[in-house]
């Protein structure tokens, strides 16, 4: 069963009924775009207005518990509607988009946003929306609702590590574990471990050894601090996971001239930064992103040598 379409219509029509949301995604028509060029692959940068609540985002407990929850279905905007998917689950619209098909997947009740006892259903996901790809960020990795279990969904084609990863130039398979193919990323300035296989209790037990590893390497409460990216194509799956270090740069933190606003996820992981201030924007440069990259993420070498773990 493919939700892909029924999901799809359901942006259609949202986007038809509900003012907010025909207008995101009408701006993001004219969203700009600009690029650079690392050689053996791209970052885009996207100046993205409405992402700035997100962005900016308060998560640390005090701020979370003053705040009512935006993914709980008493407080959901009324022109909200959602597809349900299980008993568990809601397939709704994003009505601050990153892509022109861009979803959130809802748990329908207000249980932390965790991954270990979920990574199962973000694989069930990626294969029943195969039009699109899921990501998880973390608690303490770009998640604006860590106390509400969800995930995100974006039209495919739209993340430059998607293509990154067909094109095999900046990976290499380093490992087979159980049938289950272990790549790295040596020059790609971030740190990933990417999983393909067909079969999903086998990636859930590789899945379940990198969690592991990442205690390990780095502990961190209430979960080592992750992004992933999973897509669904001819019966097998492709899992990027973006092993954390911070949730975000220092520049984020800093004032005036030097401040950028950019508080990365998945998105931004998979190499389409997200800046929802202009002169973010304008400024943000080459050097800017290779240094935020190292500040919050894991270096090559460190994942090379977990993936020698495992
Ligand atoms: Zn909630």
């Amino acid at each position: 069963m493919d939700f892909s379409e029924k999901a799809r219509a359901l942006v259609q029509e949202q986007t038809a009924e509900w003012d907010l949301v025909g207008r995101n995604y009408e701006g993001l028509r004219n969203v700009k775009v600009k690029t650079f060029d690392f050689g053996d692959f791209n970052i885009d940068v996207q100046y993205n207005p409405e992402r700035i609540v997100s962005s900016i985002a308060k998560v640390d407990e005090q701020s979370i518990e003053e705040r009512s929850c935006f993914l709980c279905r008493n407080s959901l905007p009324a022109k909200q509607r959602w597809i349900p998917y299980g008993i568990d689950y809601a397939i709704l619209v994003n009505p601050f988009p990153i892509f022109p098909e861009h979803l959130t997947i809802a748990n329908v009740n207000h249980t932390a946003q965790r991954i270990f006892e979920n990574f199962e259903t973000m694989l069930d996901l990626a294969s029943h929306l195969s039009k699109f790809v899921i990501y998880y960020n973390g608690p303490k990795c770009g998640a604006s609702a860590p106390d509400h279990l969800h995930f995100q969904a974006g039209i495919k084609g739209f993340i430059p590590i998607e293509n990154d990863f067909s094109s095999e130039i900046c990976c290499r398979e380093v490992r087979s574990i159980d049938g289950v193919k272990v790549s790295h990323w040596p020059e790609y300035q971030r740190g990933i471990i990417t999983l393909t296989g067909n079969d999903q209790s086998k990636l859930i037990l590789v899945f379940n050894k990198i969690y592991h590893q990442l205690q390990i390497a780095k502990h961190a409460e209430p979960e080592p601090m992750m992004n992933i990216i999973a897509s669904f194509d001819r019966k097998t799956w492709t899992v990027h996971i973006f092993p954390r270090t911070e949730h975000r740069p220092s520049q984020f933190y800093d004032s005036g001239e030097r401040q950028i606003v950019l508080s990365p996820a998945s998105v931004d992981m998979g190499g389409l930064l997200v800046t929802p201030r202009e002169e973010d924007f304008i400024k943000i440069t080459e050097e800017d992103v290779i240094d935020i990259f190292e500040q919050v993420c894991f270096d090559t070498q460190s994942v090379l040598t977990l993936i020698n773990k495992l």
